[in-house]
């Protein structure tokens, strides 16, 4: 059975692998990945020493796959984790750096203690915070976060903590994100428990002694390539999709090549002009998932010019701080202190994000040397730009994504897999893969 993938990101890579395990050495199942740089955002570079992520830098310990992937592909001494002896994140508050209180799990505090402590919250969300495990149990229709945080913990919390949190992770406003996609777990505690403060407690699982973040060694860009030398790639974009008698025909570079079933990982955005032909409705559908861009402006410098102790992993920078200050970063990693072995003892490296594709190195360079008293200048700024890269889980997405693959399942050969529809995060793209090759498998062994 001949498998065309279209898109080679670590869903599509991922994909190909778990096809060729399934194949066997018979190789019943022949897949072939077409992408013009494989990888997406995902990718390693070494400058002076120091190991920096073109995009991802590590995925949640909590979430088994990639981990279970990267065990598979040999490279299981090469895995390590967040230096958590030191974890913890400022967030910026009226200039100033302010410590997030520990024990959050995302948007939830689970202890209460350094919650009483903490600077970042007035009383008032302190109170509403302790009062939040009287709440009775209820099931609202999807919401955004802002809506369901606002309701739980009240606005100062939706300002400080949900929009900075999830604007690191998903590039969006928690005002148009979907708390049911986004925040499944404390959904479902808000309709079993009321409180998601009681959930939270009550899910507790005791400590791992493992990180909360995982990557490898040498960099999340090793998965890639390691997946790269195990399958077979075409370096070229697909250009037109059609289903024809004969089955799927491919187009790239000029060539048509036909495939009994293909696997369409290229992002909704991008499959939505591929099947236009093939099913209007269902390119429709795929159009109506936005996507937003990101860059990620990696700035290296002398550690004796870095006067900040770097005592955290880094800091979030929330709306209203970016608004008053007209600021572009949301977020930065001090890599040296979250990660060991990635950056020199005598070199302080930050890597900020922007959900602004077009953000210019100037302008983050300035907001950083400012919030880091920084006066000399970089000894390297490595940039990478991702538009259009980050779905948007935007209210209603689950029911979006329920008709998508109910159509999508109805075109015979037909696949969809990544990161567009059921979870974000590495992890969860290398599980889209592993159930779509399944279901693949599934065909060839009936
Ligand atoms: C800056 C950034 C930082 C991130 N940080 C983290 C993180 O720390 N942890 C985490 O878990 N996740 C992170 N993510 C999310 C995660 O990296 C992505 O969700 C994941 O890599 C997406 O994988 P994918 O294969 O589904 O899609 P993509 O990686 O987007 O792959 C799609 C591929 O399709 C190809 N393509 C597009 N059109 C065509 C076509 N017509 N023909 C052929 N190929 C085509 C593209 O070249 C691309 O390689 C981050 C994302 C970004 C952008």
């Amino acid at each position: 059975m001949r498998v065309g993938i279209i898109g080679g990101g670590i869903t599509g890579l991922s994909c190909a692998y778990y096809l060729g395990k399934a194949g066997g050495s018979a190789s019943s199942i022949e897949a072939t990945v077409f992408d013009p740089a494989p990888g997406g955002p995902i990718g390693t570079v070494n400058v002076e020493g120091c190991i920096l992520e073109t995009g991802p830098e590590s995925w949640l310990a909590a979430k088994p796959w990639a981990e279970q992937l990267i065990r598979e592909l040999g490279l299981g001494d090469d895995l390590t984790g967040s230096n958590d002896k030191q974890r913890r994140t400022f967030v910026l508050r009226d200039g100033g750096f302010l410590t997030l209180p520990e024990g959050l799990q995302m948007v939830v505090p689970t202890k209460v203690l350094p919650v009483l402590k903490s600077e970042l919250f007035g009383w008032g969300t302190k109170l509403r915070m302790g009062l939040e495990v009287f709440r009775n149990p209820v099931a609202h229709p999807d919401r955004s976060v802002s809506e369901f945080v606002n309701d739980h913990f009240g606005p100062e919390a939706v300002e400080f903590l949900a929009e900075p949190l999830l604007a690191g992770v998903y590039g969006g406003s928690p005002d148009e994100l979907s708390a049911a996609s986004v925040l499944p777990k404390f959904v479902e505690y808000e309709q079993r428990y009321g409180s998601v403060v009681v959930g939270a407690f009550r899910d507790r699982r005791p400590p791992t002694g493992t990180s909360i973040f995982r990557s490898l060694r040498s960099g999340v860009g090793t998965l890639i390539e390691a997946l790269k030398s195990r399958v077979r790639i075409v370096n070229s974009r697909v250009d037109a999709l059609t289903l024809t008698d004969e089955g799927w025909q491919l187009t790239s570079a000029g060539e048509a090549t036909l495939f009994d079933i293909v696997v369409v990982a290229c992002g909704a955005n991008k499959a939505q002009p591929l099947l236009a032909g093939v099913d209007p409705e269902l390119s429709d559908l795929l159009g109506t998932i936005p996507y937003t861009g990101s860059a990620i402006w990696t700035l290296g410098y002398r550690r004796s010019d870095v006067p900040h102790p770097l005592n955290a992993f880094g800091f979030l920078v929330p709306r209203s701080e970016r608004e008053a200050r007209g600021m572009k970063m949301m977020a930065c990693t001090w890599l040296g202190t979250k990660w060991a072995g990635r950056v020199p003892d005598d070199k302080a490296v930050f890597r900020c994000f922007s959900t602004d594709p077009d953000a210019p190195c100037e302008a983050v360079q300035a907001e950083l040397e400012r919030l880091m008293d920084i006066t000399a200048q970089p000894l390297f700024t490595v940039g990478h730009r991702w538009p259009d890269s980050m779905p948007q889980y935007t209210l209603g997405h689950a029911a979006r994504v329920d008709e998508i693959e109910q159509r999508a399942s109805e075109i015979p050969g037909l696949y969809l897999a990544g990161n567009a529809y059921r979870g974000i995060g590495i992890p969860d793209c290398v599980k889209s893969a592993q159930q779509t090759a399944k279901s693949i498998a599934g065909l060839v062994a009936a």
